[in-house]
């Protein structure tokens, strides 16, 4: 699957906030939206040009897939999905995001950001209900469990990523047992559970033109 390999902080420096794609660094006073609040670019400091409806809608559209790490024809495929379901579209389509094995790992507080989640289920040390996933686009659905495979327990590096998700606080739709080291995903999250400084009636009206 294809995937933005550029800079991350540029993201953030183009919304003009933060986007906390890269994990411990965004807390910190390296983060660049701290140092260097203008858009990236020969003509980033000039001031921004006020958005029509269109950019607005625009804007949120991409903040939304910057935050989750897809790309547009994987964005779009998302929000068909959306349509079909029952309910609010641009509810369901958080949700849709949210429920993505990637994203799934870095809310159980297993890895500091998105692109480290997604990473580390590239490398295959994941299971859901007991058979290897290294798909991060993978879609979880409620009841599902998330294992840590059996060679990956040994690894250091997950070791220390489970010490940490045992000390962090978890969405209400999902759960971590760090003793055990599995997690289950107890329900799809409703709209309060996702922390997403989005406006996701914006993105249904842009793709609704
Ligand atoms: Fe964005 Fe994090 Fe970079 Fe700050 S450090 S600009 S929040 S990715």
């Amino acid at each position: 699957m294809a995937r933005y390999i550029g800079p991350s902080c540029r993201l953030c420096r183009r919304e003009g906030e933060k986007l906390f794609l890269k994990g411990e660094r965004c807390y910190t006073t390296k983060c660049a939206i701290e140092r260097r609040l203008y858009a990236p670019g020969q003509h980033g400091q000039q001031r921004r040009k006020k958005l029509s409806e269109y950019g607005i809608q625009l804007r949120e559209k991409q903040k939304a897939k910057r935050f989750y790490g897809v790309l547009e024809s994987q964005f779009r495929k998302y929000f068909q999905m959306a349509l079909k379901r029952k309910g609010v579209t641009g509810e369901n389509l958080l949700s849709i995001l949210e429920s993505r094995l990637d994203n799934v790992i870095y809310r159980m507080g297993l890895a500091s950001s998105r692109a480290e989640a997604r990473q580390l289920v590239r490398h295959g040390h994941f299971n859901v209900n007991g058979k290897r996933v290294d798909i991060p686009s993978y879609l979880t659905k409620p009841g599902d469990i998330i294992g840590i495979q059996e060679r990956s327990k040994e690894s250091p590096k997950i070791k220390d990523l489970v010490e940490n998700a045992a000390r962090r606080t978890i969405p209400k739709w999902l759960e971590f047992d760090a003793e055990n080291q599995v997690g289950r995903v107890v329900s799809l999250p409703a709209r309060e559970d996702i922390d997403l400084p989005v406006r996701e009636h914006l993105i249904v009206e842009l793709y609704s033109k």
